[in-house]
């Protein structure tokens, strides 16, 4: 961590249940709502540990970071219906690592194309914090799409090892 670290003074808010955009907490991250909601269901998914690249976290952190974001952006698919989802790690203006999650629709630009055609003053010219009955009803859309894909992720992880366990341990009813 850093003291100059915007993310990292996020998620000290977020410990402190201060961040009114704070969805939910992953074993490797957080997930939040972008403060601007001009493209609607924009997350952020927030690595716990302040590193400046993926690569720098320990591998079996960044491999169960990247399964985590598969799970966020999959949920965020499908609680805001998207027709594509745009994913993005940059980091240029803050370094600590955090994947940018848009739902895009069909026609959300006036020709397709990354997000960043748009605009900024455009892209960042909301606060949902603002508007609270929103922020609320966004908040729980996701982290309802977040429970149900965690759900079906195990799910199939069950199903996997059932089929890969050894015929000796299977209980066979026949
Ligand atoms: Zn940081």
């Amino acid at each position: 961590m850093t003291s100059t670290c915007t993310i990292c003074e996020r998620i000290k808010l977020i410990q402190a249940h201060q961040n009114p955009y704070f969805v939910y907490e992953l074993t490797t991250g957080y997930v939040v709502l972008a403060d601007s909601q001009y493209f609607e269901g924009y997350t952020l998914f927030l690595a716990k540990h302040h590193v400046t690249e993926l690569h720098h976290l320990p591998a079996h952190e960044k491999l169960r970071y990247l399964e985590e974001m598969s799970i966020v952006q999959e949920a965020c698919a499908q609680a805001f219906h998207a027709d594509k989802m745009n994913i993005e790690l940059l980091g240029n203006g803050d370094a600590h690592v955090h994947w940018h999650l848009f739902p895009r629709h069909n026609g959300d630009t006036p020709n397709p194309g990354p997000v960043w055609w748009t605009p900024l003053e455009t892209i960042y010219g909301d606060d949902v914090s603002l508007d609270i009955p929103r922020l609320s009803r966004l908040k729980r859309t996701l982290s309802v799409a977040i429970e149900a894909t965690l759900n079906a992720r195990e799910a199939e992880l069950q199903a996997l090892e059932a089929l890969t366990r050894p015929a000796s341990h299977r209980i066979d009813s026949n």
